[in-house]
């Protein structure tokens, strides 16, 4: 005998292998379906109908073909609900609303007065109703809100067990939204919100196992293996910018000397780049201009941040074999003065063939990240994440009952 659980429990498994074929191949009839994923035929329709019933897929047409009638293709319907997605840095935080393949519809930036939790969730669910109107889709629904910030988060996704940047101790701010707004929110260390998205829609959608590496304020490398994201025992997976570079070197924000990125973060460059000029005022578009026009303090700093990294890098390859390596964040700007040296002493340090290392040049990718958090419930998980009316917002402000899944 068949026991209920067991049956629920395949259902939501064939839900998920139907809903991540269509996310990684487009439309597909359900006869494809069923012969891709190997079920049969009336498990696969009676999947499909419950989807488009949730409206969570959509029919398209019937093209007509040289032999007659070709089937009806099922598509994922990413128009069906807005995902809100928060990317936290100390001083603004970056606000967008996006349909479920994650494509902005609206966008805003907010500054950040300070990091008293109660005052930042304030912040965020006051921000809801604005990106929902800019968004100008009154009739959509909200799937979620994603949070990302740069720090170690629990495995539930719900809190910041610690945040050096933000000098957090166990903040549970997905719940401090969620009682808020009323609809599940998910908290996620920023680098690897931004690789679920890399995962999910972007330059890793094809990879099974790939290393996301970025280099902005901080430098951390989130891991995909196997399709998953590895997260660590302790949430701490990924800190690759706390590795040691110098033996009792620069102190690093961490509290820890001669780390990784107390050299080579953008930040670090510049600090170095300025050390060496004399001008304090220097930002990352003067460095940009100087590599541009062949300065040589300037390239000659940039490389070597660019080796340094490279031959860490080749660590952390030598240790996980991804198949590629995507690279995002502000020092990715600084183009091939700093990209070609890091990929030779990349290549020089690998064990094996060194992966290609793709860099990511899409401005908006790190709140797509936040948001992301989102669709990667509705596409990975068991449910469909608790889809709110729009219309329900009005009561946004209100304390309520409701917490983070
Ligand atoms: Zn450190």
């Amino acid at each position: 005998m068949k026991l209920k659980g067991d049956q629920t429990t395949a259902r939501a498994m064939n839900r998920r292998l139907i809903l991540n074929l269509l996310r990684r191949e487009g439309p597909r009839s359900r006869a494809d379906i069923a012969t891709v994923i190997g079920l049969s035929p009336a498990a696969v329709t009676f999947v499909v109908a419950d989807l488009l019933e949730e409206g969570i897929v959509s029919e398209g047409k019937t093209v007509p073909g040289l032999t007659g009638r070709r089937p009806i293709p099922v598509d994922i319907n990413y128009e069906h609900a807005l995902a809100v997605g928060f990317k936290l840095m100390v001083d603004s935080v970056e606000c967008v609303a996006t349909d479920l393949a994650t494509n902005p519809v609206a966008a805003m930036r907010v500054s950040l007065d300070g990091h008293d939790p109660h005052k930042v969730a304030d912040l965020l669910a006051s921000t809801v109703p604005e990106l929902v109107k800019l968004a100008g889709r009154p009739d959509a629904k909200l799937a979620g809100i994603g949070i990302s910030m740069p720090g170690v988060i629990n495995h539930e996704q719900t809190a910041c067990v610690r945040s050096y940047r933000f000098k957090w101790d166990n903040v549970p701010l997905a719940s401090l939204v969620a009682t808020r707004v009323h609809v599940p929110v998910w908290l996620e260390d920023d680098t690897n919100a931004y690789a679920i998205a890399q995962q999910l829609f972007g330059l890793g959608r094809q990879h099974r196992n790939m290393a996301v590496l970025a280099i902005g304020v901080g430098i951390s490398c989130a891991l995909v293996i196997d399709g998953k994201l590895y997260r660590g025992a302790n949430g701490a997976a990924g800190k690759f910018g706390h590795t040691l570079y110098e033996e009792n070197g620069r102190l690093c924000e961490c509290g820890k000397r001669g780390c990784l990125m107390a050299y080579h973060s953008q930040i670090s460059m510049l600090r170095r780049w300025r050390e060496a000029t004399g001008h304090e005022e220097l930002g990352l578009p003067e460095l940009s201009g100087a590599l541009a026009s062949g300065d040589a303090t300037a390239l000659a700093l940039v490389a070597d941040s660019g080796r340094a990294l490279g031959t860490a890098l080749a660590n952390l390859v030598n240790i996980t074999d991804p198949e590629v390596i995507v690279a995002g964040g502000e020092a990715v700007s600084l183009g091939d003065p700093f990209l070609t040296p890091l990929r030779e002493a990349l290549a020089a340090r690998t064990f094996r063939t060194a992966p290609p290392l793709l860099p990511d040049w899409e401005d908006n990718s790190w709140a797509r990240g936040a948001a992301a958090l989102v669709t990667q419930k509705i596409f990975d998980f068991e449910s469909s994440g608790g889809i709110t009316d729009i219309a329900s917002l009005a009561s946004v402000m209100t304390a309520g009952s409701s917490s983070a899944a």
